[in-house]
């Protein structure tokens, strides 16, 4: 799978799972990593489309915005539609429109967060679906399987997220089920072209990370995941689960903090050589009235901005800052509106697509540092919505 054989003749592209290490910048690193449905250019960030959609947005409007990869919900897709209708409509690409790389879940998360009646054994979780009631199983067989249905160019193993705070002892026996459900889900059979992630789990236990990592590289996979991170720790922990999972994770392969958005935490996890991430903040704070910036975010929704004629972030160059005012985009917020959740999704994705670039050029330039420092000041400014945003 590591082999140094990817390169093949010609012009071809490099095989799936070729992870190009195009620059670095102390731990910060500027790659390529190929898939069956082309490269993704990283640091790069993953919108969610937990339903096959990202919610609001067509796979042209993700295109427009230079959205290189999106993630999907391996549990949601399994409650509804179902394998079934997912396999007969050719796997999730062709399901939903998108022929850009695709990365899904395992389902493990979300039994473990959103499912009811959950019992644990050896080959996995039984539980009751969170929509009727249904009973359902999951485990690294059933969770491979799904995503082979699916067709998903990077799939993720199956592990169990622990939430925060969590004994050792129940961190322990969490670590040692991933450890062996992943070695379950590394020898499943895949879809084509199909790159599997294995997921460091461990809570806030430095040996246990360690532990979870190093058994994870030995078992060998594309690339490496950290989870169970921002489920309620505070930062300062946060940041080091990040690097306590990473020290032990291979150069060479990628890396995926999972479900990590915020901009601080997403540049602070790059500087410790991190480089995909995904999470619902964008989209959902659009669904919620609150507009991101370069300076952060702020709620576009409240009376202050009734009469504001700027657009959402002064020098955004996004469809919607080229064409809609403050005060326009709050009324449709106001009277339920659905054009108002989707211009605003439009353009927060922007602001997070924009963000990427500038974090990718600032390594290539082997900026970073600077960069980090700039976007620290301009975070805690508190200027957000506030003042003119250059
Ligand atoms: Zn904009």
């Amino acid at each position: 799978m590591h082999d140094s054989n990817r390169q093949p003749p010609g012009d071809a592209p490099p095989a799936p799972g070729t992870f190009e290490r195009l620059a670095t910048d102390g731990g910060a690193r500027r790659g390529r990593l190929w898939t069956a449905h082309g490269p993704i250019e990283t640091p790069a960030f993953m919108p969610v489309g937990t339903q096959a959609t990202v919610k609001t947005l067509e796979p042209r409007d993700l295109e427009e915005l230079g959205v290189q990869i999106i993630l999907g919900n391996t549990y949601h897709l399994l409650v509804r539609p179902g394998p079934e209708i997912l396999a007969a409509c050719g796997g999730l690409h062709a399901f939903m429109g998108w022929k850009h790389p695709i990365l899904t879940d395992s389902g493990g998360y979300q039994v473990f967060s959103l499912a009811k009646l959950r019992k644990l054994s050896r080959e996995g979780v039984a539980f009751n679906s969170h929509v009727d009631g249904a009973r359902l199983f999951l485990g690294p067989a059933e969770a491979m399987a799904m995503q082979r249905v699916l067709g998903s160019d990077i799939a993720m193993c199956f592990d169990e997220c622990i939430p925060w705070p969590c004994d050792a002892q129940y961190a322990c026996q969490a670590v040692e089920r991933t450890l062996l459900w992943a070695d379950s889900c590394r020898h499943q059979e895949r879809a084509p072209g199909q790159l599997v992630f294995g997921i460091v789990q461990g809570g806030e236990f430095a040996e246990l990370r360690g532990r979870c990592a190093r058994g994870l590289v030995d078992i060998g996979f594309d690339g490496y995941a950290v989870g169970g991170v921002s489920v309620g720790e505070p930062e300062p922990l946060l940041l080091q689960e990040i690097e306590e999972s990473v020290r032990h994770l291979p150069e060479e392969r990628p890396r995926y903090v999972m479900g990590l958005g915020d901009f601080w935490q997403m540049t602070e996890a790059v500087a410790r050589g991190a480089d995909l991430f995904d999470c619902v903040i964008p989209t959902r704070h659009a669904r919620n009235g609150s507009a991101f910036t370069r300076n952060g975010a702020y709620p576009v929704k409240a009376g202050e901005y009734k009469r504001d004629l700027r657009p959402v972030e002064e020098g955004c160059r996004c469809p919607v800052c080229r064409t809609f005012t403050r005060a326009y985009i709050r009324h449709l917020l106001n009277v339920d509106e659905i054009l108002g959740v989707r211009l605003l999704t439009v353009h927060n994705l922007h602001c997070y697509m924009d963000t990427m670039r500038r974090m990718r050029g600032a390594i290539e330039a082997g900026a970073f540092q600077e960069w980090r420092r700039e976007q620290a000041a301009r975070l805690r400014s508190g200027t957000a919505g506030k003042t003119p945003e250059g």
